[in-house]
């Protein structure tokens, strides 16, 4: 079978998702972490799920029982009042406020219809198009309960209120387990996302879901998100292949690891990690190790940011090993790319375009082309969220 057709057929979607199961859940984050990164490992026993390394699970989550609370006694209603399901059917406003709609994430149709209410010409305007950027400012660190705490004079029926709400959406999450390594069951990777916004607590969606309420028993609608681009390549070809995945952008290269070690994948394999603290965070260290002992990995270069005095990240060890990386590179090597969009895959980008032009003896525009001729040939793929 080849590498893209396993996903492909998948039997379950948005909707007819999988019920699967959670059944273990280890803190990959050491005491002293800034932040909290889990491994979960769920069971998908009976499915006939699918899935290729590249791929990624959809997680249907719920909201925050207590912030559902806040939002029902905040608009004076008692959670058992009747509201047509976004989904189809009717059900209590406090269900579908708790699995159906967005009560974090909202948009436009709600800040009209509080604007229409409490007669707020501010509000109203910053729903016009050209104050796209203005919009997007009020947004930030806000969520439905904010809307409603700021604006007491806009009373909703219900149904009305349901009606002005969005929809929750899934959750995608690089699955970090081989079907090969281990049969019927997907593992994720996943930092609780936490912060502080407007003097209040707020919680991630999906991540708070697995980290604070999930137990074995509680039912998780999930299916397979196809990362066709992001594909191993075929297990008896020599390609050498570099993975950078800082932070939680290591999850698919532990399924790849797997997929290798379980084929006898012939290439040679290179893993670049970052994270913040080795001490707190080098998540999974004992199975990397065990890939370098077995040839699995040929090497693996680390930086942790915190752990010197200068900071030092990912794309710092790829410029230290600009060399061997730019040989690799003309050994045909696939560089893959995996986890933060905002600042990280530029950084790393950058520091491919400085390694081809140095080590190449490149100008620039000729660094450029060798990247997008790399991309051409899908030697250069990104997984980055
Ligand atoms: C293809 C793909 C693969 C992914 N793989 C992984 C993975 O392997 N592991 C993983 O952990 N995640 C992964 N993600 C991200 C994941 O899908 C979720 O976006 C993430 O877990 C947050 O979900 P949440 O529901 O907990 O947070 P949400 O409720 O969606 O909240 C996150 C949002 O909160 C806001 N926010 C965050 N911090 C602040 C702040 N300080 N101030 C104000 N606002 C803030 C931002 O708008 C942010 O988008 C992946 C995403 C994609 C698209």
């Amino acid at each position: 079978m080849s590498n893209e057709s396993a996903s492909t057929k998948s039997l379950y979607g948005v909707k007819n998702p999988f019920m699967a199961h959670l059944k273990v859940a280890r803190e990959l984050t050491r005491p002293g972490a800034a932040k909290n990164t889990w491994h979960y490992e769920i069971d998908l026993a009976g499915s006939g799920m699918e899935f290729t390394p590249g791929d990624s699970l959809a997680v249907q989550s719920q909201n925050d029982p207590a912030l559902v609370d806040s939002i029902i006694n905040t608009l004076g209603f008692s959670g058992n009042e009747t509201v047509p399901n976004p989904k189809g059917g009717d059900g209590t406003i406090r269900d579908v406020l708790t699995a159906v709609s967005s009560i974090t994430e909202f948009d436009g149709k709600l800040l009209k219809a509080v604007a229409a209410k409490t007669g707020d010409t501010t509000l109203l305007e910053l729903t016009a198009p050209e104050k796209k950027e203005e919009l997007n400012k009020y947004y930030w660190g806000r969520d439905v309960l904010d809307v409603l705490t700021e604006n007491p004079s806009a009373k909703f029926e219900p149904a009305e209120f349901i009606g002005l709400l969005r929809r929750l959406n899934v959750r995608l999450y690089s699955i970090s387990s081989s079907l090969k390594a281990f049969p019927d069951q997907v593992h994720l990777t996943i930092a609780t996302v936490r912060y502080e916004s407007r003097g209040r607590q707020r919680n991630g969606v999906c991540t708070t879901f697995f980290a604070d309420r999930v137990t074995e028993a509680t039912p998780l609608p999930t299916f397979i998100k196809s990362g066709a681009g992001f594909r191993l390549p075929e297990p008896n070809d020599d390609t050498p292949i570099i993975m950078c995945g800082p932070g939680t952008g290591i999850a698919p290269f532990r399924a790849f690891c797997q997929e290798r070690r379980a084929t006898g994948a012939r290439g040679d394999a290179w893993l670049f990690f970052g994270e913040i603290n080795r001490a707190t965070c080098f998540f999974y260290e004992d199975e990397w190790q065990s890939y370098l002992a077995d040839g699995t990995l040929r090497r693996m270069d680390t930086a942790f940011s915190r752990d010197q005095a200068q900071k030092l990240y990912v794309q710092h060890q790829m410029l230290e090993h600009s060399r061997e990386l730019f040989e690799w590179l003309e050994r045909g090597a696939i560089f893959y790319i995996c986890g933060d969009a905002s600042r990280m895959a530029t950084d790393v980008d950058k520091a491919l375009h400085d390694i081809i032009a140095k080590e190449g003896g490149k100008s620039p525009e000729q660094a450029r082309e060798y990247i997008e001729a790399m991309k051409t040939a899908k030697r250069y793929r990104r997984d980055v969220y």
